[in-house]
């Protein structure tokens, strides 16, 4: 079965959430594409996949942890190559 949404992590907003295929199109360098849910177990961010707010550079401030394994790299670098 295709899986038509993606998850995504907004880091002005602090929230996973899921655009579909069209969606992802209109989406900017700020929105994080996600494997999977960040585990709640995390013991930095507990699924948040953040660990508080950055008032000097108003963004969330991504988990190292989880950001090791839960973004998904290929996505990205694949959507920067597509625009050159
Ligand atoms: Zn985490």
């Amino acid at each position: 079965m295709i899986q038509e949404q993606s998850l995504y992590f907004s880091i002005f907003g602090g929230y996973i959430y899921e655009a579909n295929k069209e969606e992802e199109k209109t989406l900017d360098a700020f929105q994080i594409p996600l494997i999977k849910k960040p585990s709640a177990s995390c013991n930095k961010c507990n699924g948040r996949f953040h660990v508080g707010f950055n008032l000097e550079q108003k963004h969330f401030v991504i988990c190292t942890k989880c950001s090791k394994k839960f973004i998904d790299v290929q996505k990205i670098l694949s959507k920067k190559s597509a625009k050159r």
